[in-house]
């Protein structure tokens, strides 16, 4: 299939498959052989163009090509998002694509119980979703670390500043490594977004569909 120039590992060719995947969308050809080679990156893409896989594939397969931390219940790679609804589905579609690596994806969110989100935490994950507002409650808590965090995704960057997060975002960047990749995806680029990018990305490739 088109898949098969990116270069993905055997099993995310395997997962694409059986997803009935075939061609990847312009911003996933654009995205993720420069994810993939580990850069910092800036895209303006719109829900529906794809762009969950062309953050979560690449960040997959990087994660599954460095051992697990010595901590095992470390979180390797976040990804922040504006709402619960987005958490829930990012999550969900993260857990399909790297089912076959073995990933354990969780995503927490507000507005609903914290001891249930708890004890999903417990038991360790690779990959965390999150909205930023609960997942500073449980940093401040105690409840996890960041400090092995290897791949930060923004989604949704404009959304998570329009709903007022940027002081949360400032907070939570305070419990993670400098050393890190981080890509930033958001609907549109304006000025406060391109501000925050030049605060978080080194030296960043940009991609726009
Ligand atoms: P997103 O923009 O990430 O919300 O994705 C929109 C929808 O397209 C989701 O339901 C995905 O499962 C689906 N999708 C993403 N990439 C592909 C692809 N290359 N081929 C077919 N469907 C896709």
């Amino acid at each position: 299939s088109g898949f098969t120039e990116l270069n993905l590992c055997p099993e995310l060719n395997a997962t694409l498959e059986a997803l009935g995947y075939r061609e990847p969308t312009p911003i996933q050809s654009q995205a993720i052989p420069l994810v993939l080679a580990g850069h910092d990156l800036i895209a303006e893409a719109q829900t529906g163009t794809g762009k969950t896989a062309s953050f979560a594939l690449p960040m997959i397969e990087r994660l599954s090509k460095t051992p697990v931390a010595a901590d095992y219940h470390a979180i390797r790679g976040l990804v922040l998002v504006p709402t619960r609804e987005l958490a829930i589905q990012v999550g969900d579609n993260t857990l399909e694509y790297g089912q076959l690596l073995g990933m354990r994806v969780i995503s927490i969110f507000g507005g609903v119980r914290f001891d249930n989100q708890l004890r999903k935490m417990k038991r360790g994950a690779d990959i965390l979703v999150a909205t930023p507002g609960r997942l500073l409650d449980m940093l401040k808590q105690k409840k996890l670390t960041l400090e092995q965090l290897e791949i930060l995704v923004f989604d949704e960057a404009d959304r998570m500043l329009d709903l007022g997060f940027i002081n949360e975002i400032k907070a939570l960047l305070a419990y993670m490594p400098e050393r890190k990749q981080t890509l930033l995806f958001s609907a549109t680029l304006d000025e406060s977004v391109e501000v925050l990018a030049d605060k978080l990305l080194d030296n960043p490739k940009r991609v726009s569909v």
